[in-house]
């Protein structure tokens, strides 16, 4: 039994409670939607202290929002972590990982199996800012040492990525950040709750909410997580944007500033400085729908893991299956990467390969019946893509196998739907391929 007299860790009864009870004004119980742009001042020398940072509170929807600092809050003690942002989109919140201690002529070392919209956003859009991500593979933790020299600012990398599936080694790496004062920032989208990076070393978590942490396909949001427990101080001539004087915050030092409020230089910076510039702010009525995805989010995440489990071991035996990908089948130091980091379920996603190559992955795509055919994960729905001939067209056959991606690989992202129904929709629809290459 929990020890009712210490604040409970429990990821179910936080998602439900954490940062929130009532609403002082109404007794609300639900969260309100705060759907306003600025918050009125009680006085010039109250609204000249939330300026001055002497005192926290709403100024402006831009910056921070009472809705969106539940969300906050709720995830920062779910996670662990010190302090949350809540941003518009995942992409945003990996940008804004980034360029929060990352600055023309500096470099990232990033792991190689990412999301190909990360991918674009590190090998096309940073290189314009001047900021280059040399790109490494994760199965060899030291290739994180090897690229690393003083201008680098951040290890980068996700949890669970697709479409390998093959889990980061999380504490490895961040032990080597510690060591040579690196950060590892670590996307935690496809394991929200069954993992839980802060725990293992990572120093700070970003999340695309779009997908589990909202899971129902609604909306498009992003957090940032700070751990609090990288010392920038210690590091002060790799990150002098949190050491040095800011001339954008009339001269505020953020490892300075910060001292009376916790250790939060590093969001508190992306808060008042980035968001406020560049603007990424969430809208109020996203973070409200983000907070109900949240408050089931630990029992749907075991479910999806459970269904997409059953997924892998029927796809196993299944005669027009080349190859299955999941964290379960695997053996080796992938294998226990995956017991090590995840714990609680593998996740809802699950890969495979069809023997007939890019003719029958079209063919299984268009005779699903349940599953949608599109490109997200995470929704409570079944989900399913065939990637080389959508979301990886164009890149070469070379680039789509280095990504992991063959011809007949296939991307499932399994709902909650009952199991026998999502069987039976994936047995209905490799019959098809079947009997289309048999018609041949
Ligand atoms: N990170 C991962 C692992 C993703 O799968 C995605 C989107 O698919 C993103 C980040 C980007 O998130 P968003 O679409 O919310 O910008």
């Amino acid at each position: 039994m929990a020890d009712s007299t210490k604040p409970t860790t429990n990821p179910e009864t936080l998602a439900l409670h954490a940062g929130y009870r009532s609403d002082p004004h109404t007794g609300s119980v639900a969260v309100p939607i705060y759907q306003t742009t600025s918050y009125e001042f009680q006085d010039t020398g109250h609204a000249a202290n939330l300026f001055a940072l002497k005192e926290l509170g709403n100024i402006y929807t831009r910056i921070m929002n009472p809705t969106c600092d539940v969300l906050e809050q709720r995830v920062t003690a779910i996670e662990g972590g010190a302090a949350a942002l809540a941003v518009s989109s995942g992409q945003a919140a990996t940008a804004m990982a980034i360029q929060n201690i990352a600055a023309t002529g500096d470099n990232i070392v990033s792991s190689t199996n990412l999301y190909g919209g990360t991918w674009n956003l590190f090998a096309n859009t940073f290189k314009t800012f001047g900021i280059e991500v040399r790109f490494v593979d994760p199965s060899d933790p030291e290739n994180f040492r090897r690229a690393t020299d003083d201008r680098t600012r951040a290890y980068y990398a996700e949890t669970l990525p697709n479409p390998k599936l093959q889990v980061f080694p999380i504490g490895e790496v961040a032990a080597i950040g510690e060591e040579l004062g690196v950060p590892l920032i670590v996307d935690n989208t496809s394991a929200p709750v069954i993992c839980q990076p802060l725990k293992h070393g990572a120093h700070i978590v970003v999340y695309s909410t779009t997908k589990y942490i909202g899971g129902h396909g609604t909306s498009i949001g992003g957090l940032l997580v700070d751990g609090g427990t990288f010392d920038w101080e210690k590091h002060a001539d790799r990150f002098p944007s949190l050491n040095q004087p800011d001339p954008s915050y009339h001269g505020a030092v953020w490892t300075e500033a910060v001292k009376p409020l916790g250790p939060i230089a590093y969001i508190l910076k992306a808060r008042v400085t980035l968001q406020r510039d560049l603007g990424y702010a969430l809208s109020p009525f996203n973070a409200f729908l983000f907070l109900q995805g949240l408050e089931t989010l630990p029992l749907r995440i075991r479910e999806h893991s459970r269904n997409a489990a059953a997924v892998a071991q029927f796809l196993q035996g299944h005669s027009e299956v080349v190859k299955v990908i999941h964290p379960s089948l695997q053996d080796g130091e992938n294998r226990r990467r995956a017991d090590t980091y995840l714990s609680g379920g593998y996740g809802g996603l699950v890969g495979f390969e069809l023997a007939g190559g890019l003719e029958a992955g079209r063919q299984f795509i268009d005779a699903l019946q349940l599953f949608y055919h599109v490109a997200n994960i995470g929704d409570a729905r079944s989900l399913a893509i065939h990637p080389a001939s959508t979301t990886h067209s164009q890149l070469s056959p070379e680039d789509q196998l280095a990504t992991g991606v063959t011809e007949g690989y296939v991307r499932l992202s399994i709902g909650l739907e009952h199991i026998d129904d999502i069987l039976a929709d994936l047995d209905q629809a490799l019959s098809s391929v079947r009997s289309a290459v048999a018609a041949e």
